[in-house]
């Protein structure tokens, strides 16, 4: 998954890539509102951290230009302490949730955690694939109650092929959202990467529609 965190206090802006980068996120940082609005026309992510107060361009403005373009990915706003007129125009704004400053690495992972899962449907913060159980916040995976042991990136693999079960996700669409951008890996990579879950999970778990990508079955 990745995520986009638009925030200029640069103390705050690390804490938060810090806590999401471990959590198995692939993060990407804007720091200001037009830098923002850019990264958001350009890539394709599967939420948006974003501050309300930035440089440029505010993050309100930012927020109602997606979703006036009907854009509906998450987006959780982050709102100064106190602030009760910044929480309700966000919410007017459009923002799936807010947190209002300080907050606690945890609940933003958290919140995060939640919005994602709602967007795919589901509400725990598990899933279970036939025999294969994940558990997203621990980043940890069972198949018939047995341990898998996965690297980071298998496991974001995996979370992203079942948070999009049921459709076939090509191999560029996983290139841009399991793998960090400073690497730049190829198909191959991503073939090696595959056939190496395969052989933890089940050859017949990740399946192969030629010309076309990845579904998780189950
Ligand atoms: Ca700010």
């Amino acid at each position: 998954m990745r995520i986009l965190v638009v925030e200029d206090e640069n103390v705050i802006a690390e804490a938060i890539l810090a806590a999401l980068a471990t959590a198995g996120y692939i993060v990407d940082r804007a720091t200001d509102g037009e830098d923002a609005w850019f990264r958001a026309g350009t890539e394709d992510y599967d939420a948006i951290v974003l501050d309300l107060g930035l440089p440029r361009l505010d993050g309100l403005t930012v927020l109602r230009r997606l979703r006036a373009e009907g854009r509906h990915i998450p987006v959780i706003v982050l709102t100064a302490r106190g602030s009760w007129m910044e929480r309700v125009e966000g919410i007017d704004a459009g923002a799936d949730d807010y947190l209002p400053k300080p907050f606690q690495m945890e609940e933003l992972l958290a919140r995060l955690s939640a919005v994602l899962r709602r967007v795919a449907g589901h509400s725990s913060s598990s899933l279970q694939i036939g025999s294969l159980h994940l558990e997203l916040r621990r980043q940890a995976a069972t198949l018939d109650g047995r341990t898998v042991d996965l690297s980071a990136l298998e496991f974001r693999l995996l979370r992203y092929l079942a948070h999009n079960r049921g459709r076939v996700v090509s191999q560029s669409e996983i290139l841009e959202h399991v793998y960090d951008a400073a690497r730049e890996p190829d198909s191959n990579a991503l073939e090696v990467l595959v056939a190496r879950v395969r052989r933890k999970i089940g050859a017949d778990k990740i399946v192969t529609r030629r010309g076309q990508g990845y579904a998780l079955e189950g």
